[in-house]
């Protein structure tokens, strides 16, 4: 549905993106993952058609988006970092707005009530956007792509400053759309994509440096297990029992507290399940252990694994 090959993006001297490729099947939802300034959102304003490359060839749908830039936009709804809002329209004039620039073909009232009701924005739609919380906004910003029903849809950061509750909501709205549309959802949260995706992309200074089932990344993630574990035990005596554990390669105390309870950063060996030793460890001292989750893996944890797991397959292979 969408194949990238060699994009280039230079930013006057500055190199944005070099060379990056990846195709994205019919009914995909992927994750495009990186930190900020790794190419996220050039990436998608190039494949949107909003951005020129320097080199490289896009197509969406078998259609050339530099070639044929208007046939390639009626195939893709956009989501930019920051929406093409306009805040002193009222929800529904600004629909049929954005219908009248889409030069949309589908019954126009039917059409936009559908996006409003899967949007959830029909309880506004007599309110000034300006008006509306951020969620409400995110939600007008998605329903803007999606009028004109287009086969692909693109969000860049979508999520980014809404509340947590508002976050589920924008992220469930996503999984639903990813039932029937082709999804790619960019994101410097790496949960996030795990919670909604079935593949991702990962990019770091402008180059893809994974490609993976979201499945495998969290392998990855687990390969090796971190744990917070939260103890009611004086704090040094507790760090030096836990670094004396067998399969326990790192500990930390976090410096928090909590009445008489200190809280540790604890890291296994790869395939070791370190809660039972731990178990026993503090029933033998009489510790009690009044915490144990684990630990999110963040993004530059991730980028780490993937990068030496890297550099330990192209090692092998040079060996072989
Ligand atoms: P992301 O969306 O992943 O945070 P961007 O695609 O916005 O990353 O940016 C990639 C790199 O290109 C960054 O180093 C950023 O500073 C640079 N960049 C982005 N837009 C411009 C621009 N208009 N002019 C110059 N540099 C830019
Ligand atoms: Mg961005």
């Amino acid at each position: 549905m969408i194949q990238i090959e060699n994009l280039v993006k230079l930013y006057g001297e500055k190199t944005a993106l070099e060379g990056i490729s990846f195709k994205v099947g019919e009914g995909e939802i992927v994750g495009f993952l990186g930190p900020n300034g790794a190419g996220k959102s050039t990436t998608m304003n190039i494949l949107t058609g909003y951005l020129s490359a320097t080199a490289g060839t896009v197509k969406v749908g078998g259609i050339d988006v530099f070639e044929f830039p208007d046939e390639a936009k009626k195939k893709i709804g956009f989501l930019p970092e920051q929406p093409p809002l306009y805040n002193d329209m009222k929800v529904s004039e600004y629909l049929n707005f954005v219908y009248e620039i889409k030069k949309c073909k589908l019954n126009r009232k039917k059409h936009l009530a559908e996006i409003m009701q899967v949007t959830k924005i029909h309880d506004v739609s007599d309110r000034i956007i300006g008006n509306l919380s951020k969620g409400y906004r995110q939600r007008v910003g998605i329903a803007q792509a999606l009028v004109g029903n287009p086969p692909v849809i693109i969000f860049d950061e979508p999520t980014v400053g809404l509340d947590p509750k508002q976050i589920i909501e924008i992220r469930n709205l996503i999984r639903n759309l990813g039932k029937n549309h082709t999804v790619i959802l960019s994101s410097h949260i790496l949960s996030e994509i795990q919670s909604v995706c079935n593949r991702v992309v990962i990019i770091n200074e402008g180059r893809i440096i994974a490609d993976e089932m979201t499945s495998n990344i969290t392998k990855v993630a687990n390969d090796s297990r971190e744990y917070i574990v939260k103890i009611c035990a004086p704090q040094r005596e507790a760090a030096s029992a836990l670094r004396s554990l067998n399969g326990i390669v790192f500990v930390e105390a976090t410096g928090e507290r909590d009445a008489d309870s200190y809280t540790f950063r604890i890291r296994s060996e790869a395939g070791v399940d370190i809660r039972k030793p731990l178990f026993y460890l503090l029933a033998e001292k009489g510790w009690p252990l009044v915490g144990l989750e684990a630990a999110g893996m963040n993004l530059e944890d991730v980028f780490v694994r993937i990068m030496d797991a890297d550099a330990k397959a192209s090692s092998k292979s040079k060996k072989a």
